[in-house]
């Protein structure tokens, strides 16, 4: 977090060099970072009790009598003191200690201690509680006040020392108002029945000893949701502000009679669903713009998106431009060279492929037909915006699977693809395709700089995919029914997942499968694909897996997005327990794509927890990405579906996708508010949040 305008540290009494350091390291620069340093958790010590009645894993205060104090070495040197208050005994346990502490634990001495209790060798003990000694006949234990917020804390900068800092600051209120400026209009905080941030930062720095603590502890108390709509409604606004900057910006428009599209439609072999032409007309509209187009097409797999970004595509080639189609992995990247090449060649477009492995003069002549234009449709891998990448006049970039790509991405490829000529600065228009849907309250939130387009339509004649979920024990009868499966002239998916997290030992595992299986299915053309194997050698088992020379494919998850083969009918998925369900239904979309009924076995290990069987059975309930989708959110949270690295949206420091969702469709009502009424605070509020997050705004 960035507060530029807030007050230094140092001005706080105790806030040396050596501390500012420290504080640095938590990621606090100054007065109103260290308010936004928000307690983990929350002790009660306002609970006191008798030895005899304690249990383990309570965290809370007690006194007592020391009976002996003493050192013992064990696998390492600690400070082991024995208290009694009559009622029961408990164990102190130090491995840091001095001589001084140790003299002023002898017997006799009256304790009073904080920490939590751990049941070990049949005893209770504290390991490093926090104590002090107090006189015997000491009045009743001293109660906190208030609730004991936890910080997340760093070496020799500890909770002492940090509740002191915040106090200090809460203390003073003047110094606290003036970090604390409110940027939600009164009209929004009232309709929204929401607190005052100094009220919300106050209460949760502070909570009295009867705010609901579970509510506390889960981030769920409306103070705290108070901070995480301001949080989230700070990214909502960025990404319209983004959205809003683009729409500023130039592209060329691409009016054309729409021949070479026409073309294709009457070529192929099949019509465009209601919901293709749809999406195709939506793009067409946004390419007539003399605006660039950022829009997202999302459709379930199968949906046929391919075919929707080569409609696009021509029309960008008819209007003379040139065209990238971008893929993450190579063999999705492969795939869809070979639908361009065949949809495209007939049209007399010309379909270029680049690579990181395009090398020598492939690679030389490659880069000089992008750059003399000579290469119309360029499809390749992130390859094609390299340094040293040059296009001639580069109108539309067509990203597919997109939620590998986060927005920085997105963006920093947008302007690799931009011009600058006589006209001005001319950007290239977007278009970005993800098979995993996202459900619509992540969406808004995610991908408020885009459009959406959604392929709510499956092709004609599919019937839907028979999911069935199977214990590992009956590994034989699932062999025995791909046997047969093959025997009839269908072709089969065994994927073996990520069991291991190196990639080495998953593709062992692959391998040994495959071995496995042709042992027991001596008759089967068995094929081996996983992400060691070198290109070539991955996209000729895929070729001949699709020419029907291959009857078994036995393959990591690589063949995860993409990849399509209308033959194969069976799909078996080793430890499905292991994957989330959206990666599960896009592995299970590599069957279903031709007329015939497929099936997916979802082969689990051992023991399976009720919950995981839950999971596994919202996949064998539902065929509908959307749907999967949305459990999927419900269960892992967001990370898991956008691809977390790389989306600077999950970055949040309050907020929490899967648990404030339902603040998501007020965030973009309020949004709408603050833009177009209260324009001077959108600015100081993005500060606050997104801080140097910022420049994504500007890329
Ligand atoms: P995805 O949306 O998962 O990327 P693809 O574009 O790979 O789906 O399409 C899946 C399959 O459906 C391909 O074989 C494609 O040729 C075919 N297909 C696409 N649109 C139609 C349609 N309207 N009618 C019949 N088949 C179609
Ligand atoms: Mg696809």
């Amino acid at each position: 977090m960035q507060n530029s305008q807030s007050q230094s540290l140092t001005g706080l009494k105790g806030v040396g060099p050596s501390v500012q350091q420290k504080l640095a390291n938590l990621g606090i620069h100054c007065i109103a970072d260290l308010l936004f340093h928000l307690p983990l958790r929350y002790q009660d010590r306002t609970r006191t009790a008798a030895l005899g009645s304690l249990r383990n894993g309570d965290e809370i205060t007690v006194r007592g009598e020391v009976q002996l104090t003493e050192i013992k070495h064990g696998r390492r040197r600690m400070l082991l003191s024995r208290i009694s208050d009559g009622t029961g005994f408990l164990t102190l346990r130090f491995f840091h200690f001095s001589a001084q502490q140790q003299a002023s634990l002898a017997r006799g001495a009256h304790v009073e201690c904080f920490g939590e209790v751990r049941a070990a060798g049949g005893a209770l003990e504290m390991v490093h509680p926090e104590y002090r000694l107090v006189e015997n006949d000491a009045g009743p234990v001293k109660k906190e006040a208030r609730l004991t917020p936890v910080y997340p804390a760093t070496e020799g900068l500890r909770q002492l020392k940090l509740r002191a800092l915040i106090n200090m600051v809460l203390a003073e209120p003047t110094l606290f108002a003036a970090q604390l400026a409110e940027y939600l209009p009164a009209e929004i905080l009232q309709q929204e029945k929401m607190p005052t941030l100094q009220a919300a930062i106050q209460y949760v720095h502070y909570p009295p000893v009867d705010a609901d603590v579970h509510k506390l502890q889960a981030g769920e108390h409306p103070m705290q949701q108070r901070l995480a709509f301001e949080e989230l409604l700070a990214h909502q606004v960025s990404l319209r502000q983004l959205r809003q900057q683009q729409q500023k910006k130039a592209a060329s428009a691409m009016r054309v009679t729409g021949r070479l599209k026409q073309t294709l439609e009457k070529n192929l072999p099949f019509e465009l669903t209601a919901a293709q032409q749809r999406v195709v007309n939506e793009i067409k509209q946004d390419l007539n713009q003399p605006h660039p187009m950022q829009r997202l097409v999302q459709g379930d797999v199968g949906s046929g998106k391919t075919i929707v970004a080569a409609m696009a595509a021509l029309q960008a080639v008819e209007a003379g431009f040139q065209v990238a189609v971008m893929a993450p992995t190579e063999l999705l990247a492969e795939q869809h060279r070979i639908n361009f090449t065949q949809w495209l060649s007939a049209l007399d477009v010309s379909v270029f492929w680049l690579s990181g492995k395009t090398k020598g003069t492939t690679r030389k002549d490659t880069l000089a037909a992008m750059n003399d234009g000579s290469a119309q449709v360029i499809v390749g891998t992130q390859a094609l915006f390299q340094e040293g990448v040059e296009f001639r006049q580069l109108g539309l970039v067509i990203i597919d699977e997109q939620h590998r790509f986060g927005v920085h991405q997105r963006l920093s490829l947008r302007n690799k693809g931009a011009t600058d000529d006589m006209h001005g600065e001319s950007y290239p228009h977007q278009l970005v395709m993800t098979a995993t849907p996202i459900p619509r309250t992540l969406a808004q939130t995610a991908y408020a700089d885009l459009e959406v387009s959604i392929i709510d339509e499956l092709p004609p004649g599919r019937s839907p995919v028979e999911t069935v979920v199977i214990s590992e024990q009956r590994r034989d009868e699932v062999v025995a029914r791909t046997h047969k499966a093959c025997q009839g002239g269908r072709q089969a998916y065994w994927v073996c997942p990520l069991v291991e997290e190196s990639e080495k030992l998953q593709c062992q595992a692959a391998q040994e499968t495959a071995e496995a299986l042709q042992m027991a299915l001596p008759d089967l053309r068995i094929g081996l694909v996983h992400g060691r194997l070198k290109t070539a050698e991955k996209a000729k088992a895929m070729e001949v897996f699709k020419a029907g020379k291959i009857d078994l494919l036995v393959a990591t998850t690589v063949i995860e997005v993409g990849v399509d083969v209308p033959n194969a009918t069976l799909m078996i998925i080793d430890n499905a327990e292991r994957l989330g369900l959206s990666q599960l239904h896009q592995l299970r979309g590599r069957v279903g794509r031709g007329t015939q009924q497929s099936n997916c076995v979802l082969l689990y290990g051992a023991a399976l927890s009720k919950t995981a069987r839950a999971r596994l059975a919202i996949l064998r309930e539902s065929n509908d990405g959307f749907v999967v989708a949305q459990r999927d959110l419900e269960i892992r949270g967001p990370g898991e579906l956008l691809g977390t690295r790389q989306t600077g949206l999950v970055n949040l420091r309050i907020a929490d996708f899967q648990r404030d969702q339902a603040l998501i469709p007020r965030i973009a009502r309020c949004a709408d508010i603050l833009l177009k009424e209260h324009p001077a605070s959108v600015a100081p509020l993005m500060r606050r949040w997104l801080g140097d997050g910022l420049q994504y705004g500007k890329v």
